[in-house]
């Protein structure tokens, strides 16, 4: 039987063992439980924000991260559609990237997308006048990111993944430990810690910070998701929304900062008419994985093909998930 070490547990780690269960492959998981793990504090959007900004590999993952979506729920059970807390609504798009994404969405045939001339009051009722001209995607896919660990851990288990804590200091040092050569294949999910482990110079990612904060209101004050160009905001259940998100290059610090408060709550206020009423309930930080070749890097190590790196999705990595791990698959299968 063949035996896989997955290290990491984040989106990447655990859509990765789904996909390799399926061949009856043995798999050990290790995480070190890092602070400002990246699955944990996602938004939770199925989809692309400014795919035109992204390398044509990366927008082909985030079409095909798209579908396998739509697929991975078709083939739940209602019960597990709940759990899963996954709903759809449209996204919105305003501002200085209208033009870029209204020519990027012409030619898509895998969503429907409108473009309006004119005030977006009519769909959002409680956002001010001057807010006009947008581009209306249809029914993007939204997961929260922290039940869909949950589900798979519980999957995975019930499979005979073992998980362990364990914090792997160097990959080359692992290699030569006689309790390790028992693994045909190491897969290394590292997220933003990807560097640190395997220690390779052409290899490079860097942890890039974000921040999220969540508000309550009194009543609904939100149908759709809303994208601006240096934010989003998400409408959750209970009268809830998030928005996002915080884009900050300061190595792996893991303080939640006021100025990250102060921006985004002043983004809300300059486009909410004043009488709602917001109350933060959540502000919460995780380190994405930013690849200096804008694409995430999903293939063997070039001198040793027992290792198979699959991280470095940036921005991407819950929507990309699923098809990097049949990238993985499709190498080792
Ligand atoms: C604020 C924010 C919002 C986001 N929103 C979205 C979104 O809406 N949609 C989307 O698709 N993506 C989004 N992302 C990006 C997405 O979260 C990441 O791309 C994705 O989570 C990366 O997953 P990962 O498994 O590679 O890394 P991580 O989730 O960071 O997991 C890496 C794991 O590796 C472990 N680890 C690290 N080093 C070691 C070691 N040496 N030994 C053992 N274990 C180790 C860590 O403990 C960690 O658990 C967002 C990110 C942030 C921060």
């Amino acid at each position: 039987m063949t035996k896989c070490l997955i290290i990491g547990s984040g989106i990447v780690g655990l859509s990765t063992a789904n996909q390799l269960i399926k061949n009856n492959f043995q798999i050990t998981i290790v995480d070190a439980e890092k602070k400002g793990q990246a699955s944990r504090s996602a938004a939770g959007l199925l989809f692309p924000l400014n795919p035109w900004t992204n390398t044509e590999y990366l927008q082909n993952l985030c079409m095909s991260g798209h579908a396998d979506y739509m697929n991975f729920f078709d083939n739940l059970i209602l019960e597990d559609k709940k759990k899963l807390n996954f709903y759809q609504k449209d996204l919105i798009i305003f501002g200085k990237n209208l033009q870029k994404a209204k020519k990027w969405y012409e030619n898509k045939t895998f969503v429907e997308s409108n473009f309006f001339n004119g005030l977006v009051n009519e769909l959002e009722k409680n956002i001010k006048d001057e807010y006009k001209n947008y581009l209306v995607i249809k029914n993007i896919n939204i997961i929260d990111p922290r039940s869909l660990i949950d589900f798979y851990k519980i999957k995975l288990k019930k499979c005979n993944v073992i998980f362990k804590k364990e914090n792997i200091e160097n990959l080359s040092n692992l290699l030569k430990e006689p309790k390790y050569k028992i693994y045909d294949y190491i897969i290394i999910t590292t997220g933003a810690w990807s560097n640190d482990l395997i220690k390779n110079e052409k290899i490079k990612v860097k942890p890039i910070k974000g921040q999220l904060l969540n508000f309550k209101s009194s009543k609904k004050i939100l149908n759709n998701i809303l994208l601006f160009d240096d934010y989003y905001i998400i409408p959750r259940d209970k009268n809830n929304i998030t928005i996002g998100s915080t884009i900050e290059d300061v190595g792996f610090d893991s303080e939640l900062t006021l100025s990250a408060y102060t921006y985004l709550k002043n983004s809300l206020s300059k486009l909410f008419s004043n009488e709602i009423q917001l109350q933060n309930i959540q502000q919460t930080f995780g380190f994405r994985p930013f690849s200096y070749d804008n694409k995430p890097y999903i293939n063997f190590d070039k001198k040793d093909k027992r290792i198979i790196y699959n991280f470095g999705h940036y921005r991407y990595g819950i929507l990309t998930a699923i098809s990097s791990a049949k990238i993985v698959n499709d190498l080792i299968t």
